[in-house]
């Protein structure tokens, strides 16, 4: 075991504040990784504020993770020291299911190992998350970083970046299609980006009308104000995808009636309460109404290299450690353009 500086939620009510902890000693299939930048996602603060109902205390969030490998276990062949790397929401799963032999480690039939609110297999310790200076992962569960992109413009696509990639992909999104994005957040502004870089014809939808030139200079080929019901009522039945990216309450069948006959709407966004179905915008149209959890590891790589390939990265702040309770309260005013971003830097030396 190895002392590491990180920053913790003691309680669902008491801000984060700062906590050594301890990380294992690498196997010989594991890698010790210094982080550099950890992105800050609403599923984190939704699980510091227990908002999930099964948080465990104290808990190290944070999985957006970019570093550089600082030590290797004896049988690690994907990763030597110095390289740059990324950890996203899984550090681990069971590695046999037929969902991890298909590369959907996600949704591991015995449940994948979250990077934070897990248990570790090698110590039966909880998991602690990219809030913190170094992390011990199984080399499986690590990702290629390219050189070329900013670093900290890159960690948020270790969990915004695949939760969006998955589901665009999976649903086949791509010219011809109109695809509409709800919420221009962290996941959100990932999801315009990508959408467009597919070839689809972009909606965005916002409650906030001061993100409407944003929501342009991101991708999107039109912006509508999901408050303004005569705005909405024009679209009735023109989409062929819509994906959900809200954290909080709202009316997903405002959006259902959108779909064209037969198309899907697929919740990402993770609100607290359970969100009301009506029975007719489904049934009237035999729409579709998903849901769609991070992505594989394979797929995770894929998106990262389309993402150097293409130049593509999230906009992010980027944030002392110390500012990390004024950046959840500005998330959840909706004031994120669009992702903070902690320099862990800022946490101190990393750990020996
Ligand atoms: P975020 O940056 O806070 O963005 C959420 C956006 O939702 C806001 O920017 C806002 O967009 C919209 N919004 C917020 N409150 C709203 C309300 N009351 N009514 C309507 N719209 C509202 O959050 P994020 O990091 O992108 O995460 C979004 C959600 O996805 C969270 O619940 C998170 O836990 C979840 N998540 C799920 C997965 C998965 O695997 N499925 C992975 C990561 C995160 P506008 O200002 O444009 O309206
Ligand atoms: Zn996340
Ligand atoms: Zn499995």
């Amino acid at each position: 075991m190895f002392r590491c500086e990180a920053y913790a939620a003691p309680a669902a009510d008491k801000p984060l504040s700062p906590l050594t902890i301890e990380r294992r000693d690498p196997t010989p299939e594991d890698v010790v990784i210094d982080i550099l930048y950890c992105g800050v996602c609403h599923s984190d603060l939704h699980m510091a504020r227990n908002e999930w109902h099964f948080t465990t205390y104290p808990v190290v969030v944070g999985h957006e993770i970019v570093g550089r490998v600082s030590k290797i276990g004896a049988d690690v062949t994907k990763f030597k020291v110095g390289d740059l790397v990324g950890v996203g929401c899984m550090v681990d799963s069971c590695r046999t299911c037929p969902n991890c032999r298909e590369g959907l480690e996600q949704y591991c039939d015995v449940g994948n190992i979250q990077t934070y609110g897990g248990i570790e297999p090698q110590t039966g310790k909880p998991t602690a998350g990219g809030y913190s200076r170094s992390i011990t992962v199984y080399e499986g569960f690590v990702l290629k970083v390219s050189e070329k992109l900013d670093l900290a413009a890159t960690a948020p696509l270790l969990c915004a970046g695949i939760t969006t990639w998955s589901p665009l992909r999976h649903w086949k999104v791509g010219p011809g299609m109109k695809v509409g994005i709800v919420g221009l957040g962290g996941l959100g502004h990932m999801g315009v980006k990508f959408a467009r870089a597919l070839g689809a014809h972009v909606v965005l939808f916002t409650t906030s009308p001061s993100k409407v030139e944003d929501g342009k200079r991101l991708g999107a080929h039109e912006v509508v104000i999901s408050k303004n019901e005569d705005e909405m009522a024009a679209y009735a039945q023109s989409f062929d995808f819509i994906l959900d990216c809200v954290s909080a309450d709202h009316d997903i069948n405002a959006y259902l009636n959108l779909l064209k006959r037969d198309a899907t709407l697929c919740l990402v966004g993770a609100p607290e309460n359970p969100q009301a179905i009506a029975a007719f915008p489904l049934l009237m149209k035999r729409r579709r109404f998903a849901g769609s959890g991070i992505g594989g590891i394979a797929e995770t790589q894929e998106m990262l290299d389309f993402c150097a390939e293409h130049g593509i990265t999230s906009d992010v702040e980027v944030i002392d450690i110390k500012d990390i309770n004024t950046a959840y309260e500005r998330m959840l005013k909706q004031d994120v353009r669009y992702r903070f971003t902690i320099n862990m830097a800022t946490l101190g030396e990393p750990a020996l």
